[in-house]
Formats: structure tokens, C-alpha cells, sequence
């Protein structure tokens, strides 16, 4: 049996010495407050274990993290007609980047880079009651954590600031790939950004990409099949320009965001989540990657 607290004790312990943390994002001001000294991992085990180590339990902002989730209820309304307005392919480029979308007259490369979110959370705004009401109930449900929030702070500083998705927004209008208001999608996806979640309700929120879409309480929440795509999304383009980067380092499908957590899973075992708000220059937890890698390096536990 492998001893998972005592391998994720010694990576927490041995990242904290670390000198070279990453750089805290300040594109988003509200962001620039965290620590770059805080670190957390937590393993949620498909037989029910888990282990923490660390600031596991301490809320941070999910970001980019939230665009899987967002997806798997896009999917719900949509199934494949989503396909027609996003494709999955990688981007190689930047979370932010614009120029693409335009050469590729505004059909996002996939749904994880902010164009592709922007056209995900339009599809929620169309078709939610009250989308972030709505949404925020569905990230709850498969948590199964009633507590969850949005941090309102963190979505009204990224409003002041945000001016590339204001741009990609536009973008996205300009070639009608955006149904309503480029206001109202952009508070939408704001506010999905915003989440703070801790560790250890990352990895719960997670279970069901990794349990055939089912979720930690057992309801069916997605079909496996659209579970195995978005799994297969999360692998080639979970991290940007840096995909094939984590692939061959970690070998696990995942998401990060810039508010330096990472979630990650191997299907049908294990969610493991971590959070180091020290980023590297491609926007990724430079400590989260280091603690993944050396975490599927020791156990042997990847998908390859
Ligand atoms: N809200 C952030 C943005 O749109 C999310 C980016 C990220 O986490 N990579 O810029």
C-alpha cells in the first residue's frame, strides 16, 4: 500500500524550502494579496481516503480552474452542438492570446483558453434562469459543499482590469460567436473565476472526471463519454502553452489557474489537488507542477 501521506508530507516539506517561488499574479490587483509562501496538497482517493499537507484547507481563488467546470454544465444544454462554436485542439499560445481567434474567425481553439470560456459562459447565461445563482448551486452539488462562494472582491477587480477579455469578448461578438451581452457574459465569467475553493473541495469538485462522471455522492452528473472528453480536453490544453510541458512532466490530465491552483486526476484512482500561488512565466503554480511531478514520479501513479 502506498503511504500517500507520508510521500505528500515530504513534497510539502521540501517545497517550502524552496527559494524560487514564482511571481503572484497582479494582473488582477485583488490576486497580488496572496502569499507566495502559502502551499497546499490534497489527495482525494476514489476508495474514499484522503490525505492533506499544508494550507489544504485555506480558500484561494480557482480561476481558470472554473472553465471545466463551466464546460461540464455547458455540455448538459448543449451536448455536441458546442463543438460548432469551439473546437479542442491546443492553442499553443498564451490563456489570454487574441490573434488567433481573429485569423480563426472567432472559433476559439478550445473551451479552456479565456475566448473559448467567453463562449462557454454564454452558452450558461442563455441558458441558466439565474445563471450565477445557478451555476454557483451546480458547483455545490458536485462538491457537495454548500459553502462554496464567489469572493466578490476578486470579480469586481478583475471587471476594473480585464481589458483582454473585454477584447476577446468583442472579438467574439464581432464574429456573432456571442449570443448576449458582452456585459453580462463578462460578469457571468468573472464571477465563475472567483470561486474561492480550498484544496480539498477542488479535489471533490473534480471526482466526477475522474469517476466517469460520476459525482462524490454518487449521482450520475454527466455521461462517461462527455466525461472522457472533457478529461481528454484537460490533457491537451489544461495548461495552455505549457500542455505538453505538464503531459511530460506530471503524465495527468488537469487544470490550473492564475491563482496558482492546480487540480489533477488519474481516472478511476485519485484527485489530487495543490495550491502555490507563485507562478511561472507561462501562468502556471511553479511549485504546484514541481509538487505534481514529484508526487507521479514517486508513486509511480500517471496515466502513461
Ligand atoms: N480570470 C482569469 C482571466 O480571465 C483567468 C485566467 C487563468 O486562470 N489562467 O484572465
Amino acid at each position: 500500500m502506498t503511504d500517500f501521506q507520508g510521500i505528500i508530507n515530504s513534497i510539502h516539506d521540501h517545497l517550502s524550502k524552496e527559494e524560487v517561488k514564482g511571481v503572484v499574479a497582479s494582473y488582477i490587483p485583488e490576486l497580488s494579496k496572496q502569499s507566495v509562501n502559502s502551499l497546499g496538497i490534497f489527495l482525494q482517493h476514489l476508495n474514499g481516503d484522503s490525505f492533506a499537507a499544508g494550507d489544504a484547507d485555506i480558500p484561494f481563488s480557482i480561476q481558470s480552474i472554473s472553465k471545466v467546470l463551466a464546460l461540464s454544465k455547458a455540455i448538459a444544454f448543449e451536448d455536441n452542438r458546442i463543438w460548432q462554436r469551439v473546437d479542442v485542439e491546443p492553442s499553443g499560445n498564451p490563456f489570454n492570446h487574441l490573434s488567433l481567434l481573429e485569423l480563426e474567425n472567432g472559433i476559439p481553439r478550445n473551451p479552456l483558453i479565456n475566448s473559448g470560456a467567453l463562449v462557454v459562459a454564454d452558452i450558461l447565461v442563455t441558458h441558466l434562469k439565474n445563471p450565477k445563482e445557478d451555476f454557483l448551486n451546480y458547483v455545490r452539488t458536485i462538491a457537495n459543499d454548500q459553502t462554496i462562494n464567489y469572493n466578490k472582491d476578486v470579480a469586481a477587480s478583475e471587471k476594473r482590469t480585464g481589458y483582454k477579455n473585454f477584447a476577446a469578448a468583442n472579438l467574439l461578438k464581432s464574429f456573432s460567436n456571442l449570443k448576449n451581452n458582452v456585459e453580462d457574459v463578462l460578469d457571468f465569467y468573472f464571477h465563475q473565476c472567483s470561486i474561492d475553493m480550498t484544496c480539498a473541495q477542488l479535489a471533490k469538485a473534480f471526482y466526477l472526471f475522474a469517476n466517469g462522471g460520476k459525482c462524490v455522492n454518487n449521482v450520475q452528473q454527466i455521461p462517461v463519454s462527455q466525461a472522457k472528453r472533457i478529461n481528454a480536453i484537460m490533457l491537451t490544453c489544461g495548461f495552455y502553452d505549457e500542455a505538453g510541458e505538464f503531459a511530460f512532466r506530471v503524465g495527468l490530465p488537469g487544470k490550473s489557474g492564475v491563482g496558482g491552483g492546480i487540480v489533477a486526476f488519474l481516472p478511476n484512482n485519485f484527485i489530487i489537488s495543490t495550491w502555490a500561488p507563485g507562478l511561472n512565466p507561462k501562468g502556471n503554480s511553479l511549485l504546484g507542477m514541481q509538487a505534481l511531478e514529484q508526487f507521479t514520479t514517486q508513486t509511480k501513479l500517471s496515466i502513461f
